[in-house]
């Protein structure tokens, strides 16, 4: 618990318009591998917000005259300085997230790369006609201010996804960490700080107020949102009276599909970390694994074995492999769906039993064959817990993985190249992996298809959300173009 006394002292302020601001009010931030409030972060307050959009405003209009070249310069010296701080600021993500650290570093890491990544992309002029009567053009303009909506389980990462893009695009921005989870969003905000005008990203932190009075606010021109699929509902909602441009990144219930004839104890160990990563707070973990029959058994067997060799604690201890839930509601959650399960006699071939000890620690659940409409099957867990379910046809699987409101990613592991590719062309969702998992890149589009979202991050496509598009027709009717 050293860091705790370390970080007893230290302070956590807002970027609003160049300043670092500690806020009129307070909150704490718990670090959830022992419940026990670690951290003290500014609770953002209506007027606080409103400062922060018009300074956001105001540097708008010469942020978005600098030529690109400018901003992609900038936005590089940022990705730069974050990757000085990485060790601080992993263990300050571990302290409050609950990720092991090495995860942790891989999230700052990661967020890092995929700003100098971004940074690269160019925005497109489409020339459409160029004939004697006409020239028309697409361009694509910066939208205005933007607000960046982000959720707890890689609060870095998906906040440099919004970022990147937002900024690289011309516009300038808002950023709203999770209320659990703000405070290395803060300090990176701080980092920002040294680096881009006053004004162009504003870092605020605040409680479940402060995403609403975001979304509802005139002053917001675009939210790109990553969360929950109920959430995404209550955004579109609150931003309908102004009509403000969505990207909404929101919940999934990917499946794994096993096909016979792979190597079951070598692929054993990835699958396992394709669903418990993060303690399966990732939108793209596996959760739900279907598993040919003819390999059913002795897959359950390897997973379970390895399952059963893996330690839970704070991610702090270098032999942690799978850190605590981030918060008490998702912790609740999680142990209601468990306990649901349990009362529904479905059967447990590993855990089920949730550690009594402090912090918000789960151990490892895996499920045998539960029915496809056991909650823990069709609803999003988003916690340690994996369903196996047995098939038999490669259509009835389909139609299983495709039964589902969500749409965001799956994964299918075969030896048959040529079946993997029909799989995968049958499957709604908005990413496939075929015989790997969870890769995803700042050149690839990634976005879900269904309930799992609307838009995309990432590469062109991704850069394009921060955009509106602007079509110029030059004619002839006063004579010919020069
Ligand atoms: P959440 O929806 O509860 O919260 C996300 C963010 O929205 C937080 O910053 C929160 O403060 C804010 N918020 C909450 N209510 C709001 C409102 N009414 N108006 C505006 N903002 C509001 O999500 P969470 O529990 O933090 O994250 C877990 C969810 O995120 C899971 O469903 C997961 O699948 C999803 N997720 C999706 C992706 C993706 O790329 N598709 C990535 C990561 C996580």
């Amino acid at each position: 618990m050293s860091q705790d006394i370390l970080l007893e002292d230290a302070m956590f302020y807002m970027t609003i318009n160049g300043d670092t601001i500690k806020g009129e009010q307070q909150m704490g931030v718990v670090n959830p591998a022992y419940d026990r409030i670690f951290a003290q972060a500014p609770n953002c307050t209506k007027q606080e917000l409103d400062l922060a959009i018009s300074a956001a405003k105001t540097s708008f209009s010469q942020w978005s005259q600098k030529p690109i070249s400018e901003r992609r310069v900038l936005i590089k010296t940022f990705a730069s300085k974050i990757i000085e701080q990485v060790e601080p600021l992993a263990i300050l993500l571990t302290m409050e997230q609950g990720k092991i650290l090495s995860e942790a570093r891989e999230e700052i890491l990661g967020g890092a790369a995929w700003l100098e990544k971004t940074a690269n992309i160019e925005l497109p002029q489409l020339v459409s006609e160029d004939s004697e009567t006409r020239h028309a053009t697409t361009i694509y303009e910066p939208i205005g201010v933007v607000a960046g909506i982000v959720p707890w389980n890689y609060p870095v990462m998906l906040a440099m996804f919004k970022v990147g893009p937002a900024l690289l695009a011309g516009n300038t921005m808002i950023l709203k960490p999770s209320p659990t989870t703000p405070l290395t969003t803060l300090k990176i905000g701080e980092i920002a700080n040294e680096v881009f005008p006053k004004g162009v990203l504003n870092v605020v932190s605040g409680d479940d107020r402060l995403g609403p009075w975001l979304t509802e606010h005139e002053g917001i021109d675009k939210i790109s949102f990553t969360g929950s699929t109920p959430t995404g509902k209550k955004i579109m909602e609150g931003a309908a009276p102004t009509l403000k441009k969505l990207t909404l990144e929101l919940g999934g219930n990917d499946a794994s599909i096993v096909m016979p004839g792979v190597p079951i104890e070598a692929l054993a160990e990835g699958l396992f970390w394709a669903a418990f990563t993060n303690a399966g707070q990732v939108c793209i973990a596996t959760k739900r694994l279907y598993v040919h029959s003819d390999i059913y058994e002795p897959l359950k067997n390897a997973i379970s074995k390895y399952a059963k060799t893996v330690r839970i604690g704070d991610g702090l201890q270098e032999d942690t492999q799978i850190g605590p839930l981030q918060n008490q509601a998702q912790y609740d959650r999680v142990k209601a769906l468990i306990a649901k399960s349990k009362e529904s006699g479905l059967k447990f071939i590993v855990g089920g039993e949730v550690p009594k000890n402090e912090g918000f620690h789960i151990n490892v659940c895996i499920l045998d064959n539960p029915p496809k409409t056991a909650p823990i099957v069709c609803e999003e867990q988003f916690g340690p817990i994996l369903p196996m379910i047995k098939f038999t046809e490669i259509e009835e699987v389909i139609q299983l993985v495709n039964d589902s409101d969500f749409g965001l990613g799956a994964m299918i592991w075969s030896m048959d190249f040529a079946e993997a590719q029909y799989i995968a062309s049958q499957l709604d969702v908005g990413t496939v992996w075929i015989n790997e998992g969870q890769h995803i890149s700042p050149t690839a589009s990634f976005g879900g298809h269904k309930q799992s979202g609307i838009g995309s991050e990432g590469a062109l496509q991704g850069l394009l959300q921060y955009t509106k598009a602007k079509t110029i027709f030059t004619g002839t009717a006063l004579g010919p173009r020069n």
